[in-house]
């Protein structure tokens, strides 16, 4: 399940004339916290500076690599993890659900549509959040809004909302810990291709679309038979026995950013070491922006959030901005339009990009743009909407000829109650069973694995 093509050998991103990690500093950073202590904060970013990275720019060009093969539509993006990662879930046991059902949505992707998956989780760094107001108020008392467990907790206590940079060197030991666990067991055998049947977790193996993975795990342990019997030592074949995760999270916190970002000796390109790659939200992408400027210098792959506002000269500019040198794969563009809009919106921006000659990855997120308050007062997102965003996704991408390159969204592998509809029908009274998200409602293993069926008949469709 490694993808198969080599680290790509293209000529190093050289960064823009008067960049430097720190070269932000002189825009506006907008959703940044208050900090509570800028000597602490300088301590803290002091020691990150010194650290151990936590990827290495070989796995990042790898990454880069991948994804040049999504932009030329021989391979899809998946992305797909927490909306915010919470600290207490740095363990053994969540790391392992969140991981098997990424492996679960690669499997039937690649699978039922033959295409290589591209897997990339909002995992092991994902702790900052972008909020709507800096404050929230309750019963009239006010304090700073909940903005990730890199800055705040979600309590609404005056101390627990203090934005802590200790918090900051928490985040990276959290990040550390995930990443370490994640490496060994997609390096290590769990993800072996061989305990297909072993990832269908208890809870979705008892459903209809349980059953629909176990003939898909039934076909792929008939299929390593085959080739066995054909004489192929199956056994010496690393592809099919190990799978590669990479990480990423929204670039939010820049002064955690900048800390981690180094300089490759060998080529003179600066990479942001928090994650294999990252992205710009749809709150921080202004083109003067301090956000802009910093992804603008670094090597890694980047993305950003797209919303319905966006217009097609808005969006070239950015792909001026962030992919100057117009390199496959470079940039995502991730559309987060709401499924009632996507068909209007969607087409003129992939036209306008498409004709700038910008090979970006258009892929989408189904989540962002279809967010309500139910009745019961929760926060939640209906199944059939995000499948309506991704179809919409599809049709523009089919009438345009362009290829519809990933899609972005919220999961974890826990048997939440937090989005609506589904195989098994979530009702609004459903909701309060199981509501554990810290931010966005996410869509519980069984809404994932049916999602993932769904999208790989859309793209077996794409295909004809
Ligand atoms: C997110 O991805 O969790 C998020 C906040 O998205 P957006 O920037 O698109 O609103
Ligand atoms: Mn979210």
């Amino acid at each position: 399940m490694t993808p198969p093509h080599a680290p790509s050998e293209a000529a190093p991103a050289v960064a823009p004339a008067g960049w430097s990690p720190a070269s932000w500093r002189d825009r506006v950073a907008v959703q940044q916290p208050e900090w509570d202590g800028l000597d602490e904060l300088r301590a803290v970013t002091d020691e990150l500076e010194s650290a151990p990275p936590l990827v290495i720019p070989g796995e990042t060009r790898q990454l880069s690599a991948s994804l040049a093969e999504v932009a030329q539509g021989r391979a899809f993006l998946l992305q797909a993890g927490d909306c915010a990662e919470s600290f207490d879930s740095a363990t053994p046991e969540s790391i392992e659900r969140r991981l098997r059902v990424i492996l679960q949505m690669a499997i039937v992707l690649t699978h039922s549509a033959g295409v290589p998956v591209v897997k990339l989780g909002r995992i092991a760094g994902q702790y900052a959040k972008p909020r709507s107001s800096s404050h929230e108020t309750l019963d009239e008392v006010s304090l700073p809004s909940f903005r990730g467990h890199i800055v705040n907790l979600p309590e609404f206590e005056t101390d627990a909302r203090r934005a802590d940079p200790r918090r900051i060197s928490q985040a990276y030991q959290r990040s550390a810990t995930t990443l370490n666990l994640l490496r060994a067991m997609t390096q290590g055998g769990y993800a072996d291709l061989t305990k297909v049947h072993q990832w269908n977790e208890a809870f979705v193996a008892a459903t209809g679309v349980g059953r629909r993975y176990e003939t898909l795990a039934d076909d792929i342990d008939r299929a390593l038979r085959f080739m066995q019997a054909c004489g192929l030592d199956t056994d010496e074949v690393p592809q099919l026995h190990e799978a590669t995760l990479y990480s990423s999270h929204e670039g939010l916190i820049l002064d955690y950013e900048e800390a981690l970002t180094r300089q490759d000796t060998e080529t003179g390109e600066f990479f942001d070491t928090a994650a294999h790659s990252v992205w710009i939200g749809e709150r921080t992408r202004d083109l003067d922006g301090a956000h802009v400027e910093y992804f603008s210098g670094i090597a890694n792959p980047i993305g950003t959030k797209v919303g319905p506002t966006a217009t097609p000269a808005e969006v070239v500019a950015l792909c001026d901005a962030l992919d100057p040198h117009r390199v496959p794969g470079r940039l995502t563009l991730i559309a987060r339009m709401g499924a009632e809009l996507v068909t209007e919106r969607l087409g003129p921006l992939v036209e306008a990009v498409a004709e700038s000659g910008h090979p970006v990855i258009w892929a989408t997120d189904p989540m962002h743009g279809n967010t309500f308050t139910a009745p019961s007062g929760r926060k939640t997102r209906h199944f059939d909407a995000i499948e309506q965003e991704i179809r919409g996704f599809f049709e523009v991408h089919h009438r345009l000829g362009t290829w519809p390159g990933g899609i972005h969204v919220e999961l974890t592998g826990d048997d939440v109650t937090e989005c609506l509809g589904g195989s098994e029908e979530l009702s609004d009274d459903q909701l309060g069973l199981r509501y554990e998200t810290m931010c966005d409602p996410r869509l519980n293993a069984r809404q994932s694995v049916d999602l993932a069926f769904r999208v790989a008949e859309l793209l077996r469709e794409q295909q004809h």
